[in-house]
């Protein structure tokens, strides 16, 4: 099940579940759009991956799978796999 994490991991933007900002990688890494186009530029730091939108889960589930409750930070200081795959298509990587 999709962990829903409230903010962004590099600059902590609150991404609550009904935000249209939030990005995911396939291991959920969450990123404000921002920091995805201009610091991250579609690569994951953690996975080398690329980023999607991030469904919202329906409200009236919210009760019986919640969000994740704690923050999760991991601000960027330098992203391993910008070299490698910043050129690279995700879907090719
Ligand atoms: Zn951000
Ligand atoms: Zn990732």
């Amino acid at each position: 099940m999709l962990e829903i994490r409230q903010s962004c991991e590099n600059c902590g933007k609150p991404l609550p579940n009904e935000s249209s900002e939030a990005m995911i990688c396939t291991y959920e890494c969450t990123y404000c759009t921002d920091c995805v186009e201009n610091v991250l530029y579609n690569v994951c730091p953690n996975c080398g991956g690329g980023f999607e939108k991030r469904p919202t889960r329906p409200k009236r589930l919210l009760a019986v799978h919640p969000v994740r409750q704690d923050l999760v930070s991991h601000p960027v200081t330098v992203n391993k796999y910008y070299k490698r795959y910043k050129d690279l298509d995700p879907r090719q990587r």
